[in-house]
């Protein structure tokens, strides 16, 4: 397998773009490689510069959970881009989708759409800021929220795999208002109430982490986090750029019961295109511009190329027993993992969540973030390495999740747990 093309391609984007590529987790350099660089994708595959092919579980890391390419997403975005690309003003388009996010996701009473989860993110923070007229904020160690200043602060995803989560250029005056906390543990949280003396504006959650790896919620931690948050006067904010659609139709807060305050939306709600979204009850949406005063904008929000795949994709999200088939296949192929890992005697914990998840090369269980740095990470390389060489794309990073879509079929998983049967001897 020659990844010639690939390489060339690296130095030549190593010149004029820093280490070679426009966001961090690209790179393979936490696995020791180099980044294949992509020509196309059609369903579960996806193909490189040097014309290898490979089974696809990365999804643009979610977004593309109904496969590569989909006719209905494709020939959708085609008759948009003939009616104009962008017009700076409203469309119907966007009152569409505005519609089919609430109805997903019943938390919300307005949404407003923007081009990324970080911007997602970075929004909702200022608007539980302005809501609560507080500064401090929560969040957990090992979850991402995109990389608004605030945000940056013991972060997961790129930030954990480069262990640089507190990036230089956060001021200082700024990161103190970040409170960071343990996931999976209330009294963690907790002790932050009572030592800020309650005055925090929000806790910011990821619905099922994906950005340390997969992590699930133990029983009673997201209600527990709810019910905190309403006894101080804090918002709950639940991060589902990840989780949204990857769950269930309508997210963690379906599947776990809990209503947050505010939701963040990203990833498959854009269908492969940027979109983000961030939505709440009416009364803490409408203190935005222009109904309220708390400012946020964006030119190519509700972008109406990007609002039209989002819609399509929505739409076939819905098809009739789609998300059962997903959990199933996702569901094989993690068990036949845990099986090798068994009868080779590797030691992995394999978490899933929905039709994300991680193996962790780690003996023990993990529930946050100190229990995923217990992975051994050259582990994780050889096996990264092992899997591509078998034409099988992961995530190259300990710390991410793998994503399953619909188009990956019985035949993509058998070839996978072949492949993965072989990367774990004398792993
Ligand atoms: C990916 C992600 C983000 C950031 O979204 P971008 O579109 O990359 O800016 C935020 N939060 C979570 C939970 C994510 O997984």
């Amino acid at each position: 397998m020659s990844t010639k093309k690939s390489a060339q391609l690296l130095k030549k984007a190593a010149r004029v773009i820093p280490g070679g590529v426009n966001s961090p987790v690209r790179a393979f350099k936490a696995v020791g490689g180099a980044p294949l660089f992509i020509s196309k994708a059609k369903g579960s595959r996806i193909y490189d510069a040097d014309g290898n092919e490979y089974i696809d579980y990365i999804g643009s890391w979610g977004p593309m959970i109904v496969g590569h390419a989909h006719p209905k997403v494709t020939s959708a975005i085609k008759k948009a881009a003939d009616r104009g690309t962008s017009y700076g003003a409203p469309t119907g388009l966007e009152i569409t989708l505005a519609e089919e996010t609430l109805k997903a996701f019943p938390s919300m009473e307005m949404v407003r759409f923007v081009s990324s989860g970080t911007e997602a993110a970075m929004s909702a923070i200022r608007l539980a800021r302005a809501y609560t007229k507080r500064d401090n904020i929560i969040k957990f160690d090992g979850c991402y929220h995109g990389h608004a200043d605030s945000l940056l602060v013991k972060a997961g995803s790129g930030a954990a795999t480069f262990g640089v989560p507190d990036s230089p250029g956060v001021p200082a005056d700024l990161a103190k208002h970040t409170f960071n906390a343990v996931y999976n543990d209330l009294d963690s949280v907790r002790a932050i109430f009572e030592e800020t003396g309650g005055n925090i504006a929000c806790v910011i959650v990821e619905g099922a982490p994906g950005n340390m790896g997969v992590v699930l919620p133990e029983p009673g931690f997201l209600g527990g986090l709810s019910t905190l948050c309403k006894q101080y006067g804090a918002l709950l904010i639940m991060d589902e750029v990840m989780s949204g659609f990857r769950l269930c139709y309508g997210g963690a807060q379906k599947v776990y019961n809990v209503a947050p305050d505010v939701t963040c939306l990203g990833k498959v709600i854009g269908g492969g295109l940027p979109v983000g979204a961030f939505g709440a009850r009416r009364g803490i949406m409408e203190m935005l511009s222009p109904s309220g005063p708390v400012y946020q904008a964006g030119t190519l929000s509700g972008n109406p190329i990007a609002m039209t795949a989002g819609i399509e994709t929505l739409k076939l999200l819905q098809g009739k027993g789609l998300y059962e088939r997903l959990l199933k296949t996702t569901a094989t192929l993690c068990d036949g993992i845990r099986e090798i890992g068994e009868r080779r005697g590797v030691a992995c914990a394999v978490n899933v969540a929905g039709s994300m998840f991680t193996v962790f090369f780690t003996d023990g269980k993990v529930a946050n973030y100190d229990d995923a740095k217990t992975s051994d990470r050259a582990r994780f390389s050889k096996w990264f390495g092992r899997m591509l060489k078998a034409g099988v794309y992961l995530p190259p990073s300990q710390f991410e999740a793998v994503f399953v879509g619909l188009a990956h079929s019985k035949d993509d998983i058998g070839h996978t747990l072949e492949a993965a049967d072989k990367a774990m001897k004398g792993l």
